[in-house]
């Protein structure tokens, strides 16, 4: 059996008084896009950071394309790319010039042929010779997409690759993703679009406070993670008169305005089944005073999971079936 891209056990890191990542192990297999979900501050950029060396842990660890960290970690840095959070980018450069700068640093033969594969490969040739300064969000990070893309590596391990992004943009990197899954490369990837981003994902791995909740295959996940998912509702009221009343409910997990008379309704505790979920929300409605003239339920998303999974308060919640204890 060949090991995995990347395992990680027992993993520690402590700033000060801070328990940034608690005991985190999981695995990600070779040629997987595997999604790196959690709320702001579960740990995602620390672990990722302890990953590719940048930070050292306190404890546990790492195993990097069948490579046990340690004095060796050096030999792997041209078969990894990183790209951290908020990279930076040097507005006066153009796209080919930044490009080209990081491949001579990198050593890359044929530099000049590498760099234009990159940039058609994240769509940016007609916009190659324009200053970074003037690229649009999007345009910046497909650029830096590039850039760790130059050395070839077998390994992605992105931070956020789709902050800022519009759906369009989105829509863009998942693109990109599938084709460097197409070509062997194996992707870790931070989000928090879950819905734009879970289509693509072969694994997730949840992360909330420093502790790895859940690993899987979204279909693993899904059926016992969240018992039934969002409900889509019309109304006959118009839907924004409705939202505060309906969001401060104690059975409410997340309600939001789809359109003039429609709304998504997530409950706290769905129930068996979709046929109950649906009685219950119909009930809650129309308790308060609303009509509703349609609903229907949407199977499960990664989202619905990510939202049980990382509330807080919730300790009666029903855990799904790659929970890490
Ligand atoms: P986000 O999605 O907001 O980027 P994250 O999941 O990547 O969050 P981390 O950035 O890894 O989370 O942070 C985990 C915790 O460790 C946070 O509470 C953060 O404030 C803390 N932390 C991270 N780096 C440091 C540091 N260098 N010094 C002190 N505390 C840190």
């Amino acid at each position: 059996m060949t090991s995995p891209a990347l395992a990680v056990h027992a993993l520690s890191k402590t700033f000060g008084p801070k328990l940034a990542v608690e005991d985190a192990t999981f695995a990600v297999a070779r040629g997987d896009i595997t999604g790196f979900l959690g709320p702001n501050g579960a740990g995602k950029t620390t672990v990722m950071n302890m990953i590719v060396g940048l930070t050292d842990p306190d404890a546990g660890e790492i195993e990097l394309l069948g490579v046990r960290q340690g004095s060796r970690r050096r030999d792997l840095r041209m078969l990894i790319g990183y790209l951290q959070e908020k990279p930076r980018i040097y507005p006066e450069m153009t796209a080919r010039g930044y490009l080209r700068f990081f491949a001579d640093l990198y050593g890359i033969p044929d530099a000049g042929a590498r760099v234009r594969e990159v940039i058609e490969r994240v769509g940016l040739t007609s916009a190659v010779d324009r200053r970074l300064g003037n690229f649009s969000r999007g345009m910046q990070q497909r650029t830096c997409l590039a850039r760790v893309m130059l050395h070839r590596p077998e390994l992605l391990i992105l931070d956020e690759p789709t902050l800022g992004l519009d759906p369009n943009g989105v829509a863009d990197m998942r693109a990109i993703f599938r084709e460097m899954k197409a070509e062997g490369v194996t992707l870790l990837f931070s989000s928090h679009q879950l819905a734009e981003m879970e289509r693509v994902c072969d694994s997730v791995v949840f992360m909330r406070q420093g502790r790895v909740l859940a690993t899987g295959r979204p279909a693993e996940l899904l059926p016992s993670g969240v018992s039934a998912g969002s409900l889509r509702l019309e109304l006959y009221e118009p839907a924004a008169q409705c939202l505060e009343r309906i969001a401060g409910l104690p059975e409410v997990e997340r309600v939001r305005q789809t359109g003039l008379h429609r709304v998504e309704l997530l409950l706290h505790r769905p129930g068996a089944d979709s046929r109950d979920a649906r009685a219950q929300a119909t009930r809650l409605f129309s308790q308060a005073g609303y009509t509703v003239l349609s609903i229907d339920a949407a199977a499960p998303s990664l989202e619905d999971v990510f939202i049980s999974l990382t509330r807080p308060e919730n300790p009666d919640r029903q855990e799904p079936a790659g929970l890490v204890h």
